[in-house]
Formats: structure tokens, sequence, C-alpha cells
């Protein structure tokens, strides 16, 4: 026989029991709500053989906002605010899944497996040459006729309170586009509190390859695709530059920006030289170059800034690469009609891709872009935004 006090006690015992379990169970359902705010998944378009293409959006406590699809690793927007807090979208992209089929921008995209451009296509490792696709001229850029950027990539999503992210995954076939080994890419996107997209990169390889992916988003901070980006400021952290020859592959050497259009230690508006007669701008249409950044060891470092005045949004570029290929649109001439049905005219986007310097395989004085069975690639880029 339990005494009276003993039940009583028992009994309350059992209320403080089952008022803790309540809250913790109401408590997790709240933060199970709060998570799944956070990441939102939504079918995108279907691809000719059938397969589903998603859109994931990651949102942040501040309200920005970050799309992307499981084609091409693809970003399709970024919604950011103003100076007076008015959110724009600042990422050229398109409203439907065929457009980014179609697509010879690559808007928002991974590029890979080596974005930028090999010299005819062609480069040799451990006594081997390897003769890949050409799909520029008589070289190949951005990968390939088939690229990461046109790939159907499996896609994890993480939730978390501060920092959602997408893990998008995607292993390339040993020769694919004429490439060795076959290479897996694992990419993560993850939308911070304090309102940057971080990139993290990570390769492995079966066989000696090279790799050098990049990201291919073209900013305009303004607000409106009809503007160009001719009045943002550009603040690039280099003191020199790879120049090209006529078909953009670079020559191997490596100048100073000092006294010349491609100095960009402080902060200048794109527009003020972009027009002036120097070769390296005649040979890229404008913009089109690689910057070799300063202080490369491997560690995250700021990289560029670029600030637009009529919104005062700010980009700052971070990345742990040796370059960063700064090209200004001179490609875009109104044929791509973009999101809402806009033409994305000239120059109404920039690209800042973090980079080893283009045609490095073929470059011995360039920093190494080998990759070989057993190693980690890794990269880091940030893109934070801000207002000032
Ligand atoms: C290259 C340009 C190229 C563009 C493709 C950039 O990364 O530097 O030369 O035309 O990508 O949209």
């Amino acid at each position: 026989m339990i005494k009276k006090s003993h039940r009583s006690q028992l009994k309350k015992w059992v209320q403080i029991a089952s008022l803790l379990i309540a809250i913790v169970m109401a408590s997790a359902s709240l933060s199970a709500k709060g998570k799944s705010q956070m990441i939102d998944k939504r079918l995108f378009g279907r691809l000719e053989d059938g397969h589903e293409v998603y859109q994931y959006t990651l949102k942040n406590a501040s309200g920005m906002h970050v799309s992307i699809i499981n084609f091409g690793a693809i970003v399709t927007n970024i919604f950011v605010k103003d100076r007076n807090g008015k959110f724009a979208d600042v990422v050229l992209g398109y409203d439907s899944l065929q457009s980014y089929v179609n697509d010879k921008s690559y808007f928002g995209a991974i590029v890979g497996r080596y974005g930028n451009r090999i010299g005819k296509g062609k480069f040799t490792l451990d006594g081997h040459t390897y003769q890949l696709s050409i799909n520029d001229g008589e070289n190949q850029l951005h990968g390939g006729i088939n690229g990461f950027n046109k790939k159907l990539w499996a896609a994890e999503p993480i939730e978390s309170d501060s920092s959602p992210a997408l893990r998008l995954t995607y292993v390339s076939p040993d020769g694919e586009e004429g490439y060795p080994g076959t290479a897996t890419l694992v990419v993560t996107y993850t939308l911070t509190p304090d309102n940057a997209l971080r990139i993290d990169y990570e390769g492995q390889t079966d066989k000696p390859t090279i790799f050098n992916p990049t990201h291919h988003s073209y900013f305009n901070l303004s607000g409106s695709f009809t503007n160009t980006i001719l009045h943002h400021q550009l603040m690039i952290e280099a003191d020199s530059t790879t120049p090209v020859d006529s078909e953009l592959i670079t020559t191997g050497s490596i100048v100073g920006v000092a006294g010349t259009p491609m100095d960009f230690r402080t902060p200048t508006e794109i527009g003020s030289r972009i027009m002036d007669r120097y070769q390296q701008l005649i040979f890229g249409r404008g913009y089109d170059h690689n910057w070799v950044l300063r202080d490369y060891s491997g560690k995250v470092r700021k990289a560029a800034e670029v600030y637009e005045p009529g919104s005062g949004r700010v980009l700052t570029v971070f990345t742990d690469q040796p370059g960063i290929q700064f090209y200004s649109g001179n490609f875009l001439d109104g044929s791509a009609k973009g999101k809402g049905g806009v033409a994305y005219q000239y120059r109404t986007g920039l690209c800042l891709e973090a980079q080893h310097y283009p045609d490095s395989p073929n470059k011995p004085n360039f920093p190494s872009v080998v990759l070989r069975p057993g190693e980690t690639y890794h990269q880091t880029t940030i893109y934070q935004f801000s207002t000032k």
C-alpha cells in the first residue's frame, strides 16, 4: 500500500514531469518550424530526359535570400537590401529551366572541371598529352561543351537556424570532355547571418587530373538589370594581372597594374577607363582578365569590393584562391532574355570569379592545378553584402 502523502508526492512529480515533456516538445516543434522556414524547396522544371530540377531558397534572419537549382549548381537569385532597406535581386538569370539549359553565358553556375580557358584545349600531365573538347575558337572555355554548368547535381539541404546551406555533388566520369580521372566535386552554398553567401568546394579524383572550378554569378547591385555596371566602383587587392593574347589565352607573363587601366588598387568606377585604347582592353573587349591576388597562402583573405553608389549596396569578395577573373559582361548583347523578360544588354552584369590563373596547365610558372588521387582540392569563396 502506498501511503496517501507518498501518493500525492508521486502525483506532483508526474505533473512536473509531464509539464517538462510538454515544454521540451513545444520548443522542439518551434525550432523545427524555424528551421523549415530557412530552406524552401520547389519544383523548378523537368529536363528533356524527365529528371526533375528543384530550386532551393535559403533565408537568413535579416531577410536576405538566395535561390539555387540543382542543374549546374546555379545561383538563380540573390535578394539583398539597399541602404534604405529595400530588397532587390542582384544577379542575372532566367525564370525557366529551359533558358538555363540553352544559356551560353554561364549565369550563376559552377563552372568546371577547369574554369576559364585552356589554350588549344590541350595539356600534358605526367608525360601524357590530353586533348580536351574545344568550345571557344581553338580553345577550351569553362570545362568544355557540356561542363559542370550543364549537369544535374545531387542536392542535400542542410537545415540550420542561423546558417542554412545546400550541399551539391557532381561526379564527373573519367574522360568527360577529355579530362582524365573520375572527379567528384562537392559544393556547399551557405547563407550566413552576416549576409554572406559562402561557397566551399571539395574535389577528389581517382587518376591525376587538373581541377579549377569557379563560380560565375553576374552581379548588378543597382536593383535594375536595365542599368549597366559601368557606374559600379571596383577595388581589387592585386598589384598585377596575367595579360592575354587576342584569343584571351594568358601569355605566361605577370605584369604590374600601375599606370594602366587595370589598376583597381583603390576604388575606381568601372566605366572610367574601359574604353581606353589599351591593348589588353581591346583584346578583352573590355575587362576580361585575371588579377593576381596579394598574399596567396591558402588562407581566405579579402580579394575585391564593389560599391554601387545609387543603391548603396556593397559586395565584398573573400577567397583563398591565387587569382580572380574580373569580367565586365562584354559578350552580353541583348540576346539573352532574362528574369521578367528583361534583355540583358552589353555590360549589365559583372563577374568576379575566384580561380587559378587561366591556362595554368600550360604555364609552368603559374601555381599548379594538378590534383592527384588521395589529395583533396579545397576552395572557399565568400560573397558578402552590406550597404553604405
Ligand atoms: C570569361 C569570358 C567569357 C564568359 C562567358 C568569363 O569567365 O572570362 O571570356 O566570355 O566567361 O560568359
